[in-house]
C-alpha cells in the first residue's frame, strides 16, 4: 500500500478534498484486508522484539479524531500481536486538577514510552488545539498568566511549542507519528445510531458526543490548522480514510510497520566479554549434577 498519500508533508496545505473519508484504495472489500492487516501485526510483534532489545529508540503514537472515528477499535486490533510489555496506551481524557495546575505538556511528558517501547496516545496534547480551542472557556481553567490567556497569538505559539517538543523527543530517541482518523459526519451519525439501537453498543453512547458534533465545522477548522502547523519530517502527520474500519485498521498498520522497519534495527550483537561469559554459563550448567 502506498502510504505517502495519507502523509502530509511539511510545509504543505491539508485539503480534505484531497483526503476521501471512504477511500479504500485497491481493496474492494474486508477480505484481503483483513488477511493483509494478520500479516502487519505479525510483523509488528516481531518488529517490536527488536526495538525492545535494542533500548535506544521509543515509538510514540498519537491517535487523534472525532467521536466514533474508531480510534479505540484501531488501537485494539493493530496492537493484537504486540508483547503487552512492550507496549503502552494513555487515554487523555479532560484534564484533572493536579494536571491543570502544570503547563499542558507536563501529562504528556509524564507518560512518554521509555526506551525500546511503544508508546500509544489515545487523544494527546493536541487536545490543546482542538477541544480547547473550539471551546475557548477552558482555557480559563487553566490557571495561565494573563498575558497568556491574552495573548492573541497562543495558537500560533502552541503550534510551536508542540513542534519544538516533539522535534526534541525525536532527537532524543522518541520517533513520533501522528494519525488522525478521517470519518465523514454521515458516518459518525450512522455509528452514533449504531451504538442507540444495539444493546450491547450503548455503553459506549454518550450525549456529550452528540453536542460535540454539533461543533463539527469548527473541529474540522482546527484540525486542518493543527495537522498544517504540526507535521513535519521528524513529526509526520497522516490522515487515515476512517469510513471502512478495516481499511483504517490496514492502513494504521501499514505505517506503524513501515516506520518501524525504516529505523533499520538489529538485535544486539555481544561484545567479546559478554560472549565469554555466556560460554562460561553454558559449561556451568552442563556440569550440574
Ligand atoms: P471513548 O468515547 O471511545 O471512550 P474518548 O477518547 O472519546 O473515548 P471520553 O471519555 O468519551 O473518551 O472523552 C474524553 C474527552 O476529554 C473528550 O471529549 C476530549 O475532547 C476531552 N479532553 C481530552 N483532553 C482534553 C483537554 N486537554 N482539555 C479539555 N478536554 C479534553
Ligand atoms: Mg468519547
Amino acid at each position: 500500500m502506498k502510504i505517502d498519500r495519507f502523509r502530509i508533508a511539511e510545509g504543505s496545505k491539508f485539503d480534505f478534498k484531497a483526503h476521501p473519508t471512504d477511500f479504500t484504495g485497491d481493496y474492494t472489500d474486508k477480505k484481503q484486508a483483513v488477511k493483509d492487516l494478520e500479516a502487519n501485526v505479525a510483523r509488528l510483534r516481531e518488529l517490536q522484539d527488536v526495538l525492545y532489545a535494542n533500548d535506544k529508540y521509543s515509538l510514540l503514537i498519537v491517535f487523534q479524531a472525532m467521536d466514533a472515528a474508531g480510534k479505540d477499535g484501531a488501537i485494539e486490533h493493530v496492537m493484537s500481536g504486540v508483547n503487552p510489555q512492550g507496549c503502552h496506551v494513555v487515554s487523555f481524557k479532560q484534564p484533572s486538577s493536579e494536571e491543570l495546575d502544570h503547563d499542558y505538556l507536563w501529562r504528556c511528558q509524564k507518560n512518554l514510552p521509555s526506551r525500546g517501547m511503544i508508546g500509544i496516545f489515545n487523544r494527546s496534547h493536541y487536545e490543546e488545539v482542538l477541544v480547547v480551542r473550539v471551546h475557548p472557556e477552558y482555557l480559563t481553567y487553566q490557571q495561565l498568566p494573563d498575558e497568556t490567556l491574552k495573548d492573541k497569538d497562543i495558537w500560533k505559539k502552541r503550534f510551536r511549542h508542540i513542534r519544538d517538543w516533539e522535534q526534541h523527543l525525536s532527537e532524543n530517541g522518541t520517533q513520533v507519528i501522528k494519525f488522525f482518523l478521517n470519518v465523514s459526519k454521515e458516518e459518525q451519525k450512522a455509528r452514533f445510531l449504531s451504538r442507540i439501537e444495539e444493546k450491547h453498543k450503548n455503553w459506549k453512547f454518550s450525549m456529550g458526543d452528540v453536542k460535540e458534533r454539533s461543533h463539527w465545522d469548527d473541529y474540522m477548522k482546527c484540525y486542518k490548522e493543527a495537522i498544517e502547523a504540526t507535521s513535519t519530517d521528524f513529526a509526520p502527520w497522516y490522515v487515515i480514510p476512517a469510513d471502512k474500519k478495516w481499511f483504517t485498521r490496514l492502513a494504521v498498520s501499514e505505517v506503524i510497520v513501515k516506520k518501524l522497519e525504516s529505523l533499520d534495527l538489529k538485535y544486539p550483537v555481544l561484545g567479546k566479554d559478554h560472549a565469554a561469559e555466556l560460554l562460561d554459563a553454558k559449561k556451568m550448567l552442563e556440569a550440574e549434577k
